[in-house]
């Protein structure tokens, strides 16, 4: 059967720009015939990510990302119908998902490797499994729950940076529903803001790339800094951590502003703020939502209800066309995402 498939062209280097020609849509085949525990499925939408910066290097720099290899097709979260199905417990019609979704139009997989989906569970929005019912919307509600330190009636202040991108748009929100009295979200542009507060429940946001960042997080949280669910690093982590409180705690959860950079991860911070760190008592511990998945279930079906319930407003970029996943890519590093960037592709 003739498909189509996007592998990785070039590698932007790892202290290079990524662009949408690092990937190249091409014709491909695969098997006519489905063999015993094996599915047919065809693609329905695929996930882009920032960890997917990292597998386009040579060396990941983590011993859980494996790189892409040059010339051959690239994967990575991604959601499909069951076509056809030599697996007991799959069935024609069965919407599934998995992790290392091979980015093409039509794929055989092994079915012990896929998840079946409930569509109802989310209002048949069936995208949000890759996003804020999925491993995104874990990576919010479990980095919050494991390394925030959030208590209901504490009067915390909760400041998040990429804030209207995947992650932090839901990480906000579910800080709120957490028990903190106050949220101030950090994005790249005016819009992302207004959505931010409008729509999404921030007490306020700041344009980080606009006027002084320092000034204005001192305005809006008055009583400084309790906790800081981090998703960029770089100058504006250092900023927010500058106002963080004693015994206050950071969620280290990416460092998007470092990606382009060949440097460990996490990244030491500046001499000056590791002080800060030290002397206020900030924890800054490492977190990888993979490390929790023992709490998966439960965790889906919580997300799940708040999005039933109207508690959790989800936003997602979609862009249509297996051809246009590199441009997706190139365009979620740049910014140009509100929400989760997905790839939608049975169009
Ligand atoms: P995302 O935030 O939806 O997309 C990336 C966003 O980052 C962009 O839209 C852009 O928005 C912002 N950005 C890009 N370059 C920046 C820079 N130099 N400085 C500040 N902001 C910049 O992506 P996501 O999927 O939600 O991921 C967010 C973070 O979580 C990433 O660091 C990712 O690696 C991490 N993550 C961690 C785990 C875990 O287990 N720890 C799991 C999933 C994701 P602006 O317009 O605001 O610049």
């Amino acid at each position: 059967m003739i498909i189509q498939r996007v592998v990785l062209n070039s590698r932007p280097g790892k202290n290079g720009v990524p662009v949408a020609e690092n990937f190249r849509l091409e014709q491909s085949t695969i098997a006519d015939t489905v063999q015993v525990g094996q599915v047919r499925v065809k693609t329905l939408y695929l996930s882009v990510d920032p960890y997917m910066r990292c597998r386009m290097n040579e060396d990941t720099g983590s011993d859980y990302l494996q790189p892409w290899q040059l010339a051959e097709v690239a994967d990575g979260g991604g959601i499909g119908v069951v076509e056809e199905s030599k697996h007991d417990n799959l069935t024609k019609g069965d919407f599934v998902t998995s992790f290392t979704w091979p980015w093409q139009t039509v794929a055989i997989l092994d079915g012990s490797l896929l998840q079946k989906l409930a569509p109802q569970l989310v209002n048949g929005r069936l995208s949000y499994f890759l996003g804020a019912a999925g491993i995104t919307g874990l990576t919010a509600l479990l980095g919050i729950r494991e390394k925030g330190h959030v208590a209901a009636g504490a009067n915390q202040t909760m400041v998040v940076s990429g804030a209207a991108g995947a992650c932090g748009s839901l990480a906000g929100q579910i800080g709120r529903l957490e028990g903190c009295s106050r949220v101030v979200g950090i994005a790249g542009t005016d819009e992302k803001c207004s959505i931010l507060v409008q729509e999404m429940g921030f007490d306020a946001a700041i344009n980080y790339k606009k006027g002084d960042v320092a000034k204005q997080l001192r305005e809006l949280c008055p009583g400084g800094v309790d906790v800081y669910f981090d998703n960029v690093g770089g100058d504006i982590s250092d900023t927010v951590i500058s106002q963080m409180n004693q015994n206050s705690h950071i969620i280290l959860c990416g460092q998007i502003s470092q990606y382009n950079k060949d440097v460990p991860y996490p990244p030491p911070l500046p001499p000056d703020i590791e002080k800060i760190q030290k002397e206020r008592n900030i924890t800054r511990e490492r977190f990888l939502v993979l490390n929790y998945m023992d709490k998966q279930e439960a965790s889906v079906l919580q997300l799940c209800q708040w999005i039933q319930e109207g508690k959790l407003k989800v936003r997602e970029t979609v862009v249509e066309g297996l051809a246009n996943i590199g441009a997706a890519f190139q365009s979620m590093m740049n910014g140009g995402n509100i929400g989760k960037q997905i790839v939608s592709v049975s169009k």
